[in-house]
């Protein structure tokens, strides 16, 4: 087995060599389970750091975005390759920063491989660029018809935004990295604080593997920060095209704005909270209360509840959820605290469980506040509301990170269609019932289509495929933008634009739009697709 050669600076990583200007502020990690700083220190990004990150991804985007899609493959399987021989390193830092358990971040790394994996896979196939011909016609009276054909080409170079949740899946090399390179993007990512030494040991990998395929090193960059200013820079900088972004609300719409706000307004797509209705209709209720329970409690409190697609809000038939309500208070009561992500996400999500108890409009039906063990920690928690009381205050209904769900008792199906037409956007929305529930309920699921970018049937939200049909999105305040998906190879799409060439000589068209299709991917000819 090789010996890994990754070392921490706790420096940015911008070219060919680490930054060394050590003057700048530094900040620690700190490991959530104890509160111990970890070493390095990392020293944030100064405006230099910045403005050169920016400035080589500008320049190394014409050798990316023309380069073959086999080629960018071969970089994405590079680095898949380099974070799975250097696993172990990764693992055991992520570990100390994330506080969690080794096997969640092993099935994440497995997952963050995978997905390279995907995009090069796509990359080979080659039919993702969306080459459309429409040859042209010099005959066509009055006027000859043009040649024209189109298909999509990289935007530029990508800030990336990861969340604290996922440490490695929506991190340095995670979802959004590997889309944007896969589309022909160079990459700037913004460290999130939470987790800067995972995040520089990934980074490493990347930096190897651009070197390796012999690109140039603005391909790839990696600035440190523990507050705003470096992502707000960033994000004003004329030589970065998109955005992408996953975490908070908060976070995602002041990027959003500032996005929109630049001299050259980019898309910023960002990938926010989410509350994700569970609707358990009567007939699955009589049918297996004790084993909802179960699922809705082992969903909901889920890597201690700080995953987007956790179940905030369940909606329980009045008269039929006595049973399910009774075997919710006896398992989340049994329940230990559990370890958060970070002290910040700890303290906020208990002040938001102690502004529930104080406000009193949600009564507490299982679990609470309990003596604090060391660390950042915090209680399962089950509140219930009727939906009258719900409907009355909506900010109930707002996301609360960590295990904490809200359950919400309605009385005819009605109330529920209504409840849903009034419902902002989210990941997902979950539906249990029986065959009969779901014909009864063909108007509601209507309505979630609307609403939502996944709809689940007879099972639970948390865990979210990669794969090409998945969608990891949803309408506002989900996300920014509800035509995309954050996670799954049409990820691919959001970081693209097309572009048509009209009446060129075949020679100097890209391949995927030559007459003779040398890369034989499947184009749309004059209307009709085929290989040929
Ligand atoms: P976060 O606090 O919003 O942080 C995400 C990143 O954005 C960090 O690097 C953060 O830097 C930066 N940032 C935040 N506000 C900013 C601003 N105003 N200007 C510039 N940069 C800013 O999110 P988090 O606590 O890590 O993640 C938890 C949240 O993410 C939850 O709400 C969860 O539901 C959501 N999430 C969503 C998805 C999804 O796919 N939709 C997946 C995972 C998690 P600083 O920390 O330095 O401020």
């Amino acid at each position: 087995m090789e010996i890994s050669t990754l070392k921490l600076a706790g420096l940015s990583l911008v070219g060919d060599r680490d930054q060394a200007d050590e003057s700048s502020a530094a900040f620690h990690a700190v490991n959530p389970a104890n509160g111990t700083e970890l070493e390095p220190a990392f020293h944030c990004a100064t405006s230099d750091d910045i403005d050169r990150a920016a400035n080589l991804a500008a320049d190394a985007f014409p050798v990316l975005s023309s380069l073959s899609g086999r080629n960018r493959a071969q970089l994405l399987r590079r680095i898949a390759d380099g974070l799975t021989n250097e696993g172990d390193v990764i693992l055991e830092r992520a570990h100390l920063e994330a506080g969690l358990a080794l096997l969640r971040l092993q099935n994440e790394l497995v997952r963050t491989v995978g997905q390279l994996k995907l995009f090069a896979e796509v990359l080979e196939e080659g039919s993702w660029v969306n080459a459309r011909i429409d040859e042209g016609d010099p005959e066509r009276k009055p006027f000859p018809r043009p040649d024209i054909r189109s298909m999509l080409r990289p935007l530029g170079p990508v800030a990336v935004f990861g969340a604290s949740n996922f440490p490695l899946a929506f991190s340095a090399a995670g979802g959004d990295t590997a889309s944007a390179l896969a589309a022909g993007n160079p990459v700037i990512v913004k460290a999130h604080p939470a987790h800067p030494g995972t995040s520089e040991l990934v980074g490493k990998v990347v930096q190897k593997a651009v070197r390796e395929s012999r690109l140039p090193s603005g391909v790839f960059a990696l600035l440190f920060d523990s507050g705003i200013e470096v992502g707000t820079s960033l994000v004003q900088h004329p030589a970065v095209k998109a955005i992408a972004f996953t975490g908070s609300a908060n976070g995602g719409q002041a990027l959003m704005r500032l996005a929109a706000d630049r001299p050259e307004p980019i898309p910023c797509y960002a990938e926010m909270g989410s509350t994700n209705p569970l609707f358990i209709l009567p007939g699955a209720m009589r049918e297996r209360s004790a084993q909802l329970a179960k699922g809705v409690q082992a969903s909901f409190t889920m890597g201690s509840g700080q995953f987007c697609t956790k179940p905030g809000l369940v909606f329980v038939p009045l008269n039929e959820g006595a049973e399910f309500v009774q075997s919710l208070r006896n398992g989340v009561g049994a329940l230990e605290e559990y370890g958060m992500l970070t002290h910040g996400i700890a303290t906020r999500y208990n002040q938001a469980i102690q502004e529930r108890l104080k406000q009193g409009q949600a009564e507490l039906i299982a679990g609470g506040p309990k003596a604090s063990k060391a660390g950042a920690a915090g209680s399962a928690t089950v509140f219930g509301i009727s939906l009258s009381d719900f409907l009355d205050h909506p900010e109930l209904g707002e996301e609360v990170f960590g295990p904490t769900t809200l359950l919400v008792r309605y009385d005819e199906d009605s109330d529920l269609l209504a409840l849903a037409r009034r419902m902002h956007g989210h990941l997902t929305a979950t539906v249990h019932g029986t065959t009969e529930d779901l014909v009864r309920a063909h108007e509601l699921i209507r309505v979630l289509e609307r609403k939502v970018g996944r709809i689940v049937f007879n099972g639970f939200p948390t865990g979210v495929e990669v794969n090409h049909a998945m969608v990891h999105g949803g309408p506002f305040p989900a996300t920014s933008d509800g035509r995309s998906t954050s996670v799954g190879s049409q990820a691919i799409l959001r970081l693209v634009r097309p572009i048509c060439y009209q009446d060129f000589p075949d020679t100097s068209l890209p391949p995927e739009l030559q007459a003779t299709n040398p890369l034989g991917i499947m184009r749309m000819v004059n209307g009709t697709l085929t290989r040929g």
